[in-house]
């Protein structure tokens, strides 16, 4: 698998992870090539080749040695909230309490540039630590959260797609802005930043409590004009669906008040989806639209245990994601295990390869980008990660008895963390390891 024109800059050696088909259709999905060359050239990777033929072929371009490492492609969170990392693991609250004790008054913070430009920059410093090249997250509902996160993206030329919360009721009024206003902005990020670069913007209502029919309208609308993906939450907590049903009355069930709005279709990512109806299952596989699990999030809210494989079955894209900040860490390798565990207990346990999918290609193609990232192919970006499968005493011990790549796999999944993360690259530039910080 060869791109034969492009001058290649960077050969980075190790073991490469990679899929052979989907977990979820077909077992033994994963296959580890050893002793292989990711071979990169223009931010995309020209080649995957056995280390000495790389070697040979491309003998003059600098070679990164991960022996001893697995490569990956990097990974996608594909729902967060970066203005809430400085109140991760705050005790006590369900989702409703949450948000009024916590997350508010932290958003109302983000009034100030250079307070949202901090926190951005720590945010994605994070994700980098973390092995996170696409971050999809949640701003606050003020534009400059916008600017500070997608200026930060942008020099980082790290893959991003993010939104101004559109929120103008049920909340503080410093965090509300009239649907006019707040649709004009978004057209207006749409314009400067959406496409431009590795950046998208993403319609991004908060939920429908604190949307007026207005606004979630207007959202339906920018949906309809522009290519962008809709971010939302939907059928988290027993409470916040009661609050729903009461504030739209009209609508049968929470769903069918995005349905209403213009808010449901292939480009509609839901973060949550718990304690969905069987009516509302059966129209989200219909509209095509994807559920992000949050696994971490809800166990950390109480929120409750997600069905994965139940939607799989269904025919529902999915897609992981930390949920900072009511999931308590960006870490995408224990919300893996997280997601297993809350599997597990439905007696419907995902397996290691599966995992692994719903933070790669799976979660590409969930967010419409697997042209572009998400796996190890010629020709896509070269996001990568190098992952030290003996970084701690207790890893190594695990991972030295697996007798299969996916029961390492699993080893790394439950006991890995980002002292595991060797390196990051994004578009073929090391942008972190534990010896040279961004
Ligand atoms: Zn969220």
């Amino acid at each position: 698998m060869t791109s034969e024109n492009t001058h290649a800059t960077l050969r980075i050696t190790g073991d490469v992870l990679r899929f052979r088909h989907d977990p979820f259709a077909q077992d033994g999905a994963l296959e580890l090539l050893g002793d292989h060359s990711l071979v990169i050239g223009q931010g995309k990777l020209l080649a995957v080749l056995p280390a000495n033929e790389a070697r040979q072929r491309w003998p003059d371009c600098e070679e990164q040695d991960y022996r001893g490492h697995w490569l990956l492609p990097g990974l996608i969170d594909a729902h967060g909230h970066y203005p809430q990392l400085a109140i991760t693991a705050s005790w006590g609250a369900e989702l409703l309490p949450w948000l009024e004790q916590y997350t508010f008054p932290e958003e109302s913070r983000f009034d100030r540039s250079d307070y949202a430009r901090d926190m951005a920059a720590r945010y994605q410093r994070l994700c980098l630590q973390n092995g996170i090249t696409t971050p999809v997250v949640f701003c606050t509902s003020h534009p400059l959260s916008v600017e500070a996160w997608f200026e930060q993206a942008e020099a980082l030329n790290m893959r991003s797609i993010a939104g101004q919360v559109l929120m103008d009721r049920n909340a503080p009024d410093a965090l509300l802005r009239d649907h006019e206003t707040a649709l004009e902005e978004v057209q207006n990020q749409i314009g400067r930043r959406h496409g431009h670069g590795r950046q998208q913007v993403a319609i991004t209502p908060r939920f429908a409590a604190t949307s007026s029919r207005e606004q979630l309208q207007g959202a339906g609308w920018l949906m309809a004009r522009h290519d962008c993906l809709m971010q939302t939450h939907l059928s988290e907590n027993p409470d916040e669906i009661r609050w729903m049903l009461s504030l739209f009355p009209e609508c049968r069930d929470y769903l069918e008040i995005y349905e209403k709005h213009g808010l449901l279709g292939p480009r509609s990512l839901f973060a949550h989806g718990i304690h969905l109806s069987e009516d509302e299952t059966r129209l989200l596989a219909e509209s095509g639209a994807a559920i992000i699990h949050c696994p971490s999030s809800n166990l950390f809210l109480g929120s409750g245990l997600f069905a994965a494989r139940k939607l799989v079955d269904a025919g529902i894209p999915l897609a992981l994601g930390a949920d900072v900040g009511a999931g308590p860490s960006l870490n995408p390798f224990s919300v893996m295990a997280r997601a297993y565990e809350v599997s597990r207990l439905q007696s419907a346990p995902l397996n290691a390869a599966q995992l692994l999918w719903l933070a790669t290609e799976g979660a590409a193609q969930t967010l419409k980008l697997d042209a572009c990232i998400g796996r190890l192919q010629p020709g896509l970006e070269a996001d990568l990660i190098a992952l030290n499968p003996q970084a701690t005493e207790a890893l190594a011990l695990r991972y030295n008895r697996a007798e299969s790549i996916e029961e390492a796999l699993f080893a790394l999944l439950c006991l890995g963390d980002d002292r595991m993360v060797a390196a990051t690259w994004l578009a073929g530039e090391q942008r972190w390891s534990p010896y040279s910080r961004v």
